[in-house]
């Protein structure tokens, strides 16, 4: 679409569902007019000339990936009338957005670790609790220091209000509160906290899990192969001689490299899959409930795509490779120990002329297998 028609962009279709869909504008001149008269009519997004065609690609896939998480919301309702509770439950579910009703609130802290909320809707006065305390409590531990917390209340002192917001909470809803007054203020709340907590915990270029994050995830399928004795694999994948690549085409050449390995890797890989950027042209997969072979089929087919795709630069092309090093999550006792065998195997590649997969297998020689 282009940008100086910009009054074309307005949806004005009569079905509903088309009037749903969101509308990037594509080409024109970037200007802050333009920007503005786009905003005005409704447009999420805009590329301006020249496209870049990463960056948009990016932006529909991470769109169809939020349409595809389902739900709109978690929420923790804290509420100890039992058909308030359930009404406010089934106001909210309707809206899309799942609810966790906590009638005791000694359970409150083990159901927050099991469900993960985006947002925590908390009854002030509770039989024998108090509400504000509560928020006080969930907010020692630091994971959920950024988690919005509003209090439901009947309180319309302002005064009372101000002080019950100093120990812990974000907001208050005025008990009775209506069905669509709940909704909207939920909804709103709960896509911002996600937007938020997307950009603490992924990396800005290619959106995958940071470094901390990642590692964290490794550790948890730790735990679980440990427990349920299941079969997972952890992936080390390091892009070869990039080096190269920036000294020969530039930073910006090699950031666009760099997110197009995270495109494939995201579109390749399972849904369960986890990817993450764990350094600069580093990254680290963890495949849960996958064994080694399958591991090594599926990166080494991730490889050969890589090889085959083109880069531009100016009037040049060229290709880069990528190595990978697997291990066996099961058949090690720690995410450390897990990474330094991922980490020799991707090592060995290296040694071994890059551009594939190496397999870590613990046997009497306790020495990497070459794939390819
Ligand atoms: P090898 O095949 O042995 O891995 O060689 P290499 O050149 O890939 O490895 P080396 O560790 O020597 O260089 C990695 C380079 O990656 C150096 C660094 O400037 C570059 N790099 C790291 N992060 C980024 C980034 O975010 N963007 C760009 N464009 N380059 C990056
Ligand atoms: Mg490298
Ligand atoms: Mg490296």
């Amino acid at each position: 679409m282009q940008v100086p028609k910009v009054r074309a962009v307005r949806n004005s279709s009569s079905d509903p569902a088309i009037l749903r869909l969101p509308i990037f504008a594509v080409g024109g001149h970037d200007s802050f007019d333009n920007r503005y008269e786009l905003a005005e009519n409704g447009a999420r997004g805009f590329f301006p000339d020249p496209i870049q065609l990463p960056e948009l690609v990016e932006r529909i896939e991470k769109l169809s990936a939020d349409q595809a998480r389902g739900t709109r919301g978690r929420v923790i309702l804290v509420e100890d009338d039992p058909d308030l509770a359930e009404h406010y439950r089934l106001v909210l579910h309707l809206a899309g957005i799942d609810v966790r009703i906590v009638n005791d609130p000694t359970r409150l802290l083990s159901d927050m670790a099991a469900f993960r909320p985006d947002l925590v809707l908390m009854d002030v006065q509770l039989d024998g609790y108090s509400g504000v305390h509560l928020a006080r409590m969930i907010r020692f531990d630091a994971q959920w220091l950024s988690l919005p917390i509003i209090y439901l209340s009947s309180e319309d002192d302002p005064d009372i209000q101000l002080d019950a917001l100093s120990k812990g909470a974000d907001d208050f809803l005025m008990k009775p509160v209506s069905d669509d007054y709940l909704v909207r203020s939920v909804q709103i709340r709960c896509l911002r906290a996600r937007l938020l907590s997307d950009l603490m915990n992924q990396d800005s270029l290619t959106g995958l899990l940071k470094h901390s994050l990642i590692k964290q995830t490794l550790e948890q399928e730790v735990a679980r192969c440990r427990r349920d004795g299941r079969t997972s694999a952890v992936v080390m994948l390091d892009l070869d001689h990039f080096k190269t690549v920036n000294d020969t085409w530039g930073h910006v050449v090699g950031d666009t490299v760099i997110k197009s390995l995270a495109n494939l890797l995201r579109n390749r890989l399972r849904e369960t899959d986890l990817i993450g950027r764990y350094g600069g042209e580093e990254f680290l997969v963890v495949m849960p409930g996958c064994d080694l072979d399958d591991a090594e089929r599926v990166m080494q087919d991730i490889a050969a795509s890589f090889s085959a795709l083109a880069f531009t630069a100016g009037q040049d092309r060229f290709h880069v490779t990528l190595s990978a090093g697997i291990a066996a999550i099961h058949a090690l006792s720690t995410a450390d120990e897990s990474l330094n065998a991922a980490d020799a195997a991707l090592y060995r590649r290296k040694y071994n002329g890059r551009n594939g997969v190496t397999v870590f297998r613990s046997g009497p020689q306790n020495a990497p297998q070459e794939a390819h």
